[in-house]
This record gives C-alpha cells, sequence and structure tokens, in this order.
C-alpha cells in the first residue's frame, strides 16, 4: 500500500515519561507504515526544555500559531522534587500554560465512549463535551478576612482620576470578602471558540451561567454570547442544523443528567473545573478523554488529558512490564490528522484517522484492553494487554477490518 501524502506539517510537541515512551510507539505502529508523516518535530521533554531555557516551549507554540496544527505529549510541570530530580535550572512554568498563553483559546474535551466501559448515567448514550473558559473569576480573585465590624466597598478608578463605588457589604461582625473580574475580550475569544466548535463538530451548544442572580458579571457572559451568537453565528447554525442554548446553571446540570449527550456545554471558569472531572469519572478514565485547546483565530492544539503516568513510567525504567492506556495519545494524533486533512484536502487522511480511532474502539470492545479499562469494564474475562501489546493489537485490527 502506497502511504499517505501529506502537506502542510503537523507541530509535533514530544514529552515525559510513560507518555514519551507511548508516543514513538505509536508513531512507530500506527502512523509511519502507513503515513509519510510530515511534522515539525519540537523535543517538550524536560531535559531539552531545561537545555533550551523552556524556549523550546515557546517555539512550538509559536509555529502552532503558524502552521495550525499541533499535537503534543503530556509533559512534567515542575516541582521543586522535579528541579532536584532533573537538576533544573529553574522551576519553569507548565508548557501547557505558556501555550494556552500563547494561543489563547478554550480547552474541549469529552470521553471517548466505547462498549463495555459504560458511563454511570445509563442515559448518556453519547459524549458529552465540555468547553471550559481558562481565565479569570474565581482562579484569578483576591480575597480578604474582614476581622470584625467595618464596610467593605468596590472601588473603581477610571484613568482620569473619577471614581465609582458599590457596597459590597456592611460587616456587623468578622467574616470573609472576594473580588473576582474578567474581561470582555477573553469572555468573546470563549464565546467564538465554543461557536467555531459546534459548527466543526456539528454538535449543539449549551452554555449557562447563575445570571439571575448575577445580574451584573454573569449577565455580560449571556449578552456577550447572544450578541456574538446573533451577529456572527444564527446563520450558520441554521444551515449545519444545529443550536444554541442558553439556561440557568443550575437547570443545565439537571438537564446534562436526562440528556443523551451529543452537544457542547459552555462553562464558566470554575463550572468547567467541576462540570469536568465529573463527566470524566462518570465515563470512566482521563485516558479515555479527547482533549484539544481550539483558539479563537482557528488554531489547533491537540493532547491527552492525562499527565506522563510517573509511576508506570519508573516500573518501565526498572524493567518491569506496564499495561499503560495509550487511546487519549492516539485520539490526540487522530485528531491532528483528521484537521490536516481537512484544511489541507486530504480525504485518505482523514480516512486514516477515522479507521485509527475505530480501530481503537474495535480493539476494547473485542475485549482486549490495557488494565486500566479491564478494572472497569462490564465485559467478562477481559484480555489484559501490557503497554506495546495494547498498540499492536490495535494495528492488527486496522490492518484487518480498515485497510
Ligand atoms: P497522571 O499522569 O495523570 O497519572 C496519575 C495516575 O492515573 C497514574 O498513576 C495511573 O494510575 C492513572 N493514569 C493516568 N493516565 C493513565 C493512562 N494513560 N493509562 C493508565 N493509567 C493512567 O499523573 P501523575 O503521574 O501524578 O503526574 C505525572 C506528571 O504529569 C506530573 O509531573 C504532572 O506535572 C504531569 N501532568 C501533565 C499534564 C499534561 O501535560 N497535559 C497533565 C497533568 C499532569 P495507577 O498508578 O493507579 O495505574
Ligand atoms: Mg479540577
Amino acid at each position: 500500500m502506497e502511504k499517505i501524502k501529506m502537506k502542510t506539517p503537523i507541530v509535533e510537541m514530544d514529552g515525559d515519561e510513560m507518555t514519551r515512551i507511548l508516543w514513538q510507539y505509536i508513531k512507530d505502529e500506527l502512523l509511519l507504515p502507513f503515513i509519510d508523516l510530515n511534522t515539525e518535530y519540537y523535543d517538550l521533554g524536560l531535559v531539552h526544555r531545561n537545555e533550551t531555557d523552556d524556549r523550546v516551549t515557546v517555539e512550538a507554540a509559536n509555529a502552532t500559531q503558524k502552521y495550525g496544527v499541533g499535537v503534543k505529549c503530556a509533559t512534567i510541570t515542575p516541582n521543586a522534587a522535579r528541579v532536584k530530580e532533573y537538576d533544573l535550572k529553574e522551576m519553569y512554568k507548565s508548557p501547557n500554560g505558556t501555550i494556552r498563553a500563547i494561543l489563547d483559546g478554550t480547552v474541549f474535551r469529552a470521553p471517548i465512549q466505547v462498549q463495555g466501559i459504560e458511563p454511570c448515567v445509563k442515559n448518556w448514550k453519547k459524549p458529552i463535551t465540555i468547553a471550559r473558559h481558562a481565565y479569570g473569576d474565581v482562579y484569578k480573585a483576591n480575597e480578604m478576612v474582614i476581622p470584625g465590624p467595618g464596610r467593605v466597598e468596590l472601588v473603581y478608578t477610571a484613568e482620569d482620576g473619577t471614581e465609582s463605588r458599590a457596597l459590597v457589604h456592611d460587616f456587623t461582625s468578622a467574616g470573609v470578602v472576594q473580588g473576582q473580574h474578567n474581561l470582555n475580550r477573553s469572555i468573546e475569544s470563549f464565546a467564538r471558540s465554543c461557536f467555531n466548535y459546534a459548527l466543526d463538530t456539528k454538535q449543539d451548544l449549551w452554555f449557562a451561567t447563575k445570571d439571575t442572580i448575577s445580574k451584573k458579571y454573569d449577565h455580560t457572559f449571556k449578552d456577550i454570547f447572544e450578541e456574538i451568537f446573533a451577529d456572527e453565528y444564527e446563520d450558520r447554525f441554521k444551515e449545519a442544523g444545529i443550536t444554541y442554548f442558553y439556561t440557568l446553571i443550575d437547570d443545565a446540570v439537571a438537564r446534562v443528567m436526562k440528556a443523551e449527550g451529543g452537544f457542547i456545554w459552555a462553562c464558566k471558569n470554575y463550572d468547567g473545573d467541576v462540570m469536568s472531572d465529573m463527566i470524566s469519572s462518570a465515563c470512566g478514565s482521563l485516558a479515555m478523554m479527547t482533549s484539544v485547546l481550539v483558539s479563537p483565530s482557528g488554531v489547533y492544539e491537540y493532547e491527552a488529558a492525562h499527565g506522563t503516568v510517573m509511576r508506570h513510567y519508573y516500573k518501565h525504567l526498572a524493567g518491569e512490564e506496564t499495561s499503560t492506556n495509550s487511546v487519549a495519545t492516539i485520539f490526540a494524533w487522530t485528531g491532528a490528522l483528521r484537521k490536516r486533512g481537512e484544511l489541507d484536502d486530504i480525504p485518505e487522511l482523514m480516512r486514516f484517522a477515522d479507521n485509527l480511532e475505530k480501530a481503537c474502539i474495535a480493539t476494547i470492545e473485542s475485549g482486549k484492553m490495557t488494565k486500566d479499562l479491564a478494572l472497569i469494564t462490564t465485559m467478562p474475562d477481559p484480555v489484559v494487554l501490557n503497554s506495546l501489546a495494547f498498540i499492536k493489537a490495535v494495528r492488527e485490527t486496522m490492518e484487518q477490518i480498515y485497510l
């Protein structure tokens, strides 16, 4: 079979520990035999980040901005222990944080559903994608402990020195207070990322806040979404046969529990933090989630939702067998390949990505899986494979069924 040709490179960001091992297995077994893989390679492994004073992370993000599609392996975010372990020049920031700050945007996470790994919520037949706003609110808040009676006010001082004030509370006893903020610019790019992603994946979009209680703060989110939708997206949504639906956050939670799935749920920062953990744990495993950062300018960066699986790596280094789930990392690659195929009009690349995903699912549904899934499956007598054997089993499925 002739290998599939690519046009524009995918920005490939290699990473750390067990996921770096899986990265190579995936390329060797599942990609290179079938595709004339065209990537621009950046080594974001901690050793190389340290060698380059972390410039490589910025270069990788800039390259992703330039080409439009990147795929990233999980990476270590150093803490004090890692500084010692890797003899680092400094405690570098999270690569994901650095990349997000350059690309700006929204992270979309959705469970990968397979028969035999059933969500706890029986009626969830299709995945629910969480779109989490990644800026501001309680994550950028300032807080004070109020020791006793006194007045707390919000004060805005404009550049010309004029002041406006709002009373928070006349305290008659001790308490606490918190000041949150967000920026219209950030909310607007959040909205556009969500609308674009809904169009891209042809799924309805839900958004919810508590605007009945928070008549200015949350209402601004609601208004910005509504205006951008009416001005820029309403017609395109109609054409695509999808809808935008706004409701209150408590109503959204109640509806989600009764829904079938198959939609995108846009969440403010805190709601997204909490609800994405609820969805992923209800669906079984972080290794069965897709994760993509979509920038407002339409740049896509695909990754796995989990970390570098350190415990397994140290077993691997000790020469012991590991059974690490590579599905999320494989789906990061298929996401990037499909998007590249779409942008460059290479239908066979898109078909390859679809088939590789189907092969992963079919392999698990045939009872062959890694240990994390074997522990939670409803299938009787699953066959537990080691890290490499699972990837080889996926290749076999693909060669038998889809090529
Ligand atoms: P982790 O990699 O998410 O793994 C935590 C535990 O979850 C594992 O020990 C394993 O449980 C299970 N697990 C996660 N992914 C799995 C997979 N693919 N297959 C099977 N089991 C899986 O978190 P960590 O080991 O605590 O963190 C390691 C490093 O990852 C940290 O340095 C952190 O900075 C980094 N991190 C990176 C990213 C990213 O780049 N996106 C995200 C989060 C964390 P068992 O041990 O019980 O088998
Ligand atoms: Mg969380």
